[in-house]
């Protein structure tokens, strides 16, 4: 007892002598944070940053606010709020932002002092803005167009509030990297390199081994080294080395603070920079040259961005006291800069970075599909806003709205990393759905308003504007009030159908009808050749389901027909069709079951043109494919099958399919049902092919008339669940080609790139996960060939697909799971419909397009057509009572010269009149070097002949963001050493000629200007 008082006295001694000695001597240290590169010394370039996802566990709202931190403590808000004065304090400290749509939403709430306090610090280079886009887009799931619009709409905010131009690509958090963001969305728009943190973990060990992280990467094969960008993948991932990690409140991480009181307990000076030097030099073993970067920061940090700023600034302090190493605040632009001073030369790095796997048994090709309704509505949307700002440019751009501004945010936010991916927490899916609903609704004025302005240019009557055009977005469910009225008692329907392409087209338009008796005219009074389909019962039941789901009300009529008929409709203008009741009915499609009982036929013949279907008459399935013209014939069969998605019960390494990630345990097929009925629509424009397969697939094929592909419509859901496993839909497509293990699929919509089964080109595959590690994402679609034939599909949203076996390809349609895969999400994959609280599982619409083609076809029906699936004919309905509407409107519009028509080769992706009244115009050349022996040539437009009746003023070619001059981007653009032997010369359209006005583009290329038109 005694001894241990005497104890507690000794003790108590010591704490108050320390106490004591604190008061005394502690004193302000100035640390030095000047540092700056020191040749001949290992260069530790600090990057201070944090990752604010645009949505994902939250709302963009939420996370702006702070607001439902119970999910997560996040405040974007607080991070900027908190940059400011820790950069104040410090002007050597450095900072950098990337999300555009939270930064401009924070710098619209600041007063103007600190406006201009946060201009002085971006022009200093204190606070640096890169990348720069609306949000850090999604690199598997995403169109190029929607890249370069969300990107676009970053830039030039960027320019105009700071006259800056972001220069570094920083797509730190997505599963992977896409050939189309290295060359285009990086080269292309200006930057000197490209960062990122997740590339494969076979792919990394060995990059680490040979240092070879850092690459000059050449995504495309037609624009080659002029469009290459200096790429670093990181060694570990985007946050700091571990035990360097200092967000306040943050227990997930503790790491320990530099104590630098020598008078205090834990004074720990040495010891932190012994482990600062080694992880440094860990770093600068798979690095080359001395310049390696610490990210410091990871996902919403700097909420109080001094407990960050205190620590970095003693390291500095010690660290370069030390001398064994020098540390410096940086940003990646300082460390590209550098990294180019070395003239060091670099590997070169071609194709991609998918499948991205973080470990043997977890592929991240899930979000491929993932949310595949989510999918299908941002694809439609991005289609309508790229047609309704043409209209918009047409009419005249109304800046106090309706505009297509609205679309555009909710577009461009949407095309984050965990958005249109599928990775997202349900509630905040439905938040972007919200978004863009809202968008299309103002949009959807724009178009309105645009065509009765553009019809009315003749009108003599004062009655135009009563006569609103309505569009229908469900009519992929068979809605659409306007075109289900009745026509019987003479009323007339009118249609204005856009072609949004800069070709002349000639498309089947449907629109579901009441009246059995319609007929077809076009605006000089002809008939059109039509056809009426009936409406089955399974389309009136999704129909009925969805409206009532989505819009809170019963369709108040049952239309009995899909009405279908030709359109031939000029470039970028509409032609008017008028739908009233006729005493002909002999267009109705003629119907034919075969039971299954009676299918006694040895085949079913489908299709009236060249190409032919051939079915099996007993067993109802696809047989054959024949063209009459091409002379192609091909065993084709057409299945579907589910993968079960893995419950992650393992003991070793366990890993469930989940949001992010594909993990099968075996495969069923999926058997048609004995007794299910084999239908069939025959008219004169196209047949129809019915298919129940289960009770919950449901499949259309179409063959029509005048073209020579297949459209698949599926209807796939509530997949069941009730035996307690999740499941992973497929469709796959079987023929006799020999490809090799080989097969192409594109990169955003844009180049393809081959793969081959089971190997990568960088690195000896070790293969795991023989079904998820060959998945692949597609956005315009997938392809194999032999030395004879090529099969193709295209697809009308971004999905997962392959080749798993020789001759065939699959594509995954839908995916319901019931466990979350343990990367953060926190919720599985389970995606439900509901009226009022009853919920089912969902069900997925979509289409897509299959063809064979001798070798080497192939490429002109998968541009050009893909160009007409990712911008649908545009459809607007209006009544006319009583008059007579094409003798008082335009009935035919020519956006262009009635004479001029685009080569088949190029596609105008922009259109847009911008706030200043000038016009943002890009072009896109569609086409690879080699793709095609007529297309793949130098195409040249006529501006002239697009704009007719304006006056060109002044045209300039800009960055593909349009934020500086084109000329002034490739002066800037920093030329790097690399390791290999030179390349074929690559082509380029060169300078516009004013006075000529013509546009050449190389294959491959996308050019862009801003027009200043004088009237
Ligand atoms: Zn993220």
């Amino acid at each position: 007892m005694a001894f241990r008082t005497w104890l507690l006295v000794f003790f108590l001694v010591v704490e108050l002598s320390a106490f004591v000695l604190q008061c005394v001597d502690s004193k302000y240290i100035k640390y030095n944070t000047t540092s700056t590169i020191v040749p001949g010394k290992l260069n530790v370039h600090l990057v201070p940053h944090s990752h604010d996802d645009v949505g994902w566990l939250k709302t963009i709202d939420q996370y702006y606010l702070g607001s439902n931190n119970t999910i997560q403590g996040a405040c974007v808000q607080d991070v900027l709020d908190s940059i400011v004065p820790a950069l104040l304090a410090d002007k050597n400290r450095k900072f950098i932002f990337v999300e555009q749509a939270f930064f401009q939403r924070w710098w619209r709430e600041q007063s103007e002092e600190i406006q201009s306090i946060v201009k002085k610090l971006v022009s200093s280079g204190q606070l640096e803005l890169i990348n720069g886009g609306m949000c850090m887009h999604d690199e598997a799931t995403v169109h190029y167009i929607d890249m370069i619009d969300q990107t676009t709409l970053g830039h030039r905010f960027i320019k105009e509030e700071f006259n800056v131009t972001p220069r570094i690509g920083w797509q730190i958090d997505p599963f992977g990297h896409s050939a189309v963001q290295a060359y285009l969305l990086g080269a292309e728009v200006g930057f000197d390199s490209l960062f990122f943190a997740r590339i494969d973990y076979q792919d990394r060990a060995k990059r680490k081994n040979e240092k070879s992280l850092e690459v000059i990467w050449r995504g495309s094969k037609s624009l080659g080294s002029s469009a290459q960008i200096f790429t670093g993948a990181f060694p570990e991932h985007y946050d700091p080395p571990s035990n360097f990690y200092f967000e306040v409140n943050d227990d997930s991480t503790d790491s320990p603070i530099v104590q630098d009181d020598i008078n205090l307990f834990d004074y720990n000076v040495p010891q932190r920079i012994n482990e600062f030097v080694a992880a440094a030099v860990s770093q600068a073993n798979v690095t080359r040259t001395n310049h390696i970067m610490w990210t410091m920061g990871t996902d919403f940090k700097y909420q109080y961005a001094h407990t960050w700023f205190r620590q970095m600034d003693k390291f500095l302090h010690y660290v370069n006291q030390d001398g064994r190493v020098n540390a410096l605040y940086s940003t990646p632009s300082i460390y590209t800069d550098a990294k180019h001073a070395t003239k060091e030369s670099w590997p070169i790095k071609t194709d991609d970075y998918f499948p991205y796997a973080d470990h043997e048994h977890a592929y991240w090709t899930g979000y491929f599909t993932s949310r595949p309704a989510l999918k299908g509505y941002v694809r439609m949307m991005s289609a309508y806003y790229l047609a309704a700002r043409q209209l918009e440019f047409f009419k005249g751009r109304n800046k106090s709205g309706p505009n297509t501004d609205s679309l555009a945010d909710a577009l461009a936010v949407v095309q984050h990393h965990d958005a249109v991916s599928g990775t997202e927490k349900q509630h905040v899916a439905n938040d972007y759905a919200k978004r863009i609903s809202i968008g299309y609704k103002e949009a959807e004025d724009v178009v309105a308003a645009s065509l009765v302005g553009v019809a009315n240019l003749t009108s003599k009557t004062g009655w135009s504007l009563q006569n609103k055009f309505q569009q229908c977005p469900l009519l992929n469910i068979s809605y659409c009030p306007p075109s289900e009225v009745d026509l019987s008692n003479g009323k007339n329907l009118v249609i204005v159908v856009y072609n949004p392409l800069g070709w002349r087209r000639e498309d089947v338009v449907r629109i579901p009808v009441i009246n059995e008796n319609v007929a077809v005219w076009d605006s000089s009074g002809k008939e059109v050749e039509s056809q009426l389909l009936p409406l089955l019962d399974v389309s009136v039941e999704v129909r009925k389901y969805h409206v009532k789901a989505y819009l809170g009300k019963s369709p108040k009529t049952t239309p009995s027909y899909w009405l279908a008929f030709s359109a031939t409709v000029p470039p970028l203008g509409f032609s008017t069709y008028i739908v009233s009741s006729s005493k002909r009915a002999d267009a109705t499609s003629v119907r034919q079951e075969y039971k299954s009982e009676n299918r006694k036929t040895d085949t079913i013949k489908v299709g009236s043109g060249k190409l032919k279907l051939i079915y099996s008459g007993n067993q109802g399935k696809l047989a054959q494919y024949i063209n009459s013209k091409s002379l192609v014939k091909e065993t084709v069969q057409q299945s579907y099958s589910y993968y079960r998605g893995n419950n992650g019960n393992q003991t070793v390494k366990p890993q469930a399919s989940g949001a992010y990630i594909f993990r099968t345990n075996g495969t069923h097929p999926i058997k048609s049902e004995d007794k299910a009925t084999f239908t069939v629509l025959r008219g004169p424009l196209l047949d129809e092919v019915h298919q129940r397969i289960n009770s919950w697939i449901y499949q259309i094929t179409r063959v029509y008339k005048g073209k020579e592909h297949v459209e698949v419509e599926f209807m796939v859901g509530p997949i069941p669940i009730d035996d307690g496993i999740g499941k992973e839909i497929v469709t796959q497509i079987a023929t006799t080609l020999k490809n090799k293990k080989t097969f192409y699929t594109d990169s955003n919509g844009r180049d393809f790139i081959e793969r081959i089964r089971n190997y990568r080109k960088d690195w000896d595959l070790q293969v795991n996960e023989p079904i998820a590690g060959n998945y692949y994402p597609i956005n315009l679609g997938i392809y194999i060939k032999d030395n004879s034939t090529e099969l193709s599909v295209l697809v009308d949203r971004s999905v997962g697909g392959s080749s798993i076996r020789d001759g065939q390809l699959e594509l995954m349609l839908h995916r319901r799971l019931l466990h979350d895969d343990s990367r953060g999400v926190g919720e599985a994959l389970n995606e439900t419909v509901c009226i009022s609280k009853k919920c089912t599982g969902l069900t997925v619409l979509g289409k897509y397009y299959l063809k064979i083609d001798p070798i080497g076809e192939g490429a002109k029906w998968r541009r050009s057509f893909g160009q007409e699936i990712y911008s649908p004919l545009l459809l607007a309905f209006t009544e006319q009572d009583g008059h007579d509407w094409t003798k008082l409107h335009v009935p035919t519009f020519h956006g262009m010269d009635p004479t001029y028509n685009f080569p088949e080769n190029v596609a105008i992706i922009t259109l847009q009149e911008l706030e200043d009244g000038k016009a943002l115009f890009r072009l896109a050349h569609l086409y690879e070097v080699g793709e095609d022996k007529d297309l793949s040539v130098m195409a040249s437009v006529e501006l002239k002949k697009v704009f007719p009746n304006k006056k060109i003023n002044k045209i300039t070619e800009t960055s593909l963001s349009a934020n500086q001059e084109r000329t002034e981007m490739e002066r800037k653009r920093l030329v790097w050493k690399v390791s290999e032997e030179e390349e074929p010369k690559v082509v380029r359209g060169g300078p516009v000629d004013p006075a000529k006005l013509v546009v050449n583009l190389a294959p491959m290329e996308i050019r862009t200007f801003v027009i200043d038109f004088s009237y």
